[in-house]
């Protein structure tokens, strides 16, 4: 039985059990991709806890945290199937009672590229919800997706150096058939919109073989550039990143990553690679 929890003094009593805890944040409309780091938490002896928490501090003021889907009741019937012991789903009252907290986690160098570019104090407001996530339920292990790959360098980032103990497990990104990372955004998406969408695994795979054939960093990046620009979508950035630093990356292992607009929907994805070929000059 998943039982929920919705107070710092219920998470407290309920998380008093032997063994090692693993915590699964996400902000709920759980989908097929959560169900992945959830079955990914579970392991004998282990106590799994989703939280469910849709952080207001995470949003910029002209982002959609007003229409951010909030479905509850499907969310703990997910729980329930993938065996999740515990739900954690505070009011933003118990999470921040004293209003917007001053005290906030810098995300560094790496947090002000890429989405930290475009969404600026994402990182801070995702790193401080996490670091107060991480304090509450004092996980030894916590779990997030590779679909968010800055985020996921950040959070590993975070852990280290403020010695916080937490190992954190990796999950790949889950697609549907067609290749879409599912997210919970994509249902915002029209139908043509969701076609147009297509493009961002795409340029992935098309970036991915341009640099398995030896190709310069410029050419993977255009190859990914050009199927978003024939979709039509508006780009934000198309960029190689380090792995772990999330800085420039121009040989040897590195992310592709690439956020981009369908109508008003913004999507993110990226993809592993590894780059062998010289930068053109
Ligand atoms: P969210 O609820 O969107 O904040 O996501 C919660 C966690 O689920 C984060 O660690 C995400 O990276 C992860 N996640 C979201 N979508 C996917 C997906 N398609 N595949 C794998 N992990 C995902």
């Amino acid at each position: 039985m998943t039982g929920v929890v919705r107070t710092r003094a219920e998470l407290r009593t309920a998380l008093s059990r032997p063994g090692p805890i693993v915590l699964v944040p996400t902000m709920g409309a759980l989908h097929d991709g959560h169900r992945e780091l959830l079955r990914a938490a579970r392991a004998p002896g282990r106590t799994v806890v989703a939280s469910i928490f849709v952080n207001p501090l995470q949003f910029g003021p002209d982002e959609d945290l007003d229409r951010y889907p909030r479905t509850l009741d499907a969310d703990l019937a997910v729980c329930e199937e993938e065996q999740v012991d515990l739900v954690f789903a505070p009011s933003a009252a118990q999470m921040y009672p004293e209003g917007a907290p001053s005290v906030t986690v810098h995300p560094g160098p790496a947090g002000h590229r890429l989405e930290g570019e475009f969404r600026p104090g994402f990182f801070t407001g995702v790193l401080t919800v996490v670091l107060k996530l991480f304090s509450l339920v004092r996980p030894d292990i916590a779990v997030f997706g590779e679909k968010d790959a800055q985020q996921l360098a950040l959070v590993r980032r975070m852990s280290a150096d403020l010695d916080l103990g937490v190992v954190i497990q990796p999950v790949p990104t889950v697609r549907d058939p067609d290749g879409l990372a599912i997210s919970s955004r994509n249902r915002y998406l029209s139908e043509s919109e969701r076609r147009a969408a297509l493009a961002l695994p795409h340029a992935l795979w098309a970036a991915a073989a341009v640099a398995s054939d030896g190709g310069s960093p410029e050419a993977v990046i255009a190859a990914a550039r050009a199927e978003l620009d024939s979709a039509h979508l508006a780009v934000d950035y198309v960029a190689l990143a380090d792995p772990d630093s999330f800085q420039p990356a121009v040989t040897g292992p590195a992310v592709l990553a690439v956020a981009a607009r369908a109508g008003t929907t913004r999507l993110i994805d990226n993809i592993r690679l590894e780059l062998t070929g010289a930068a053109d000059h």
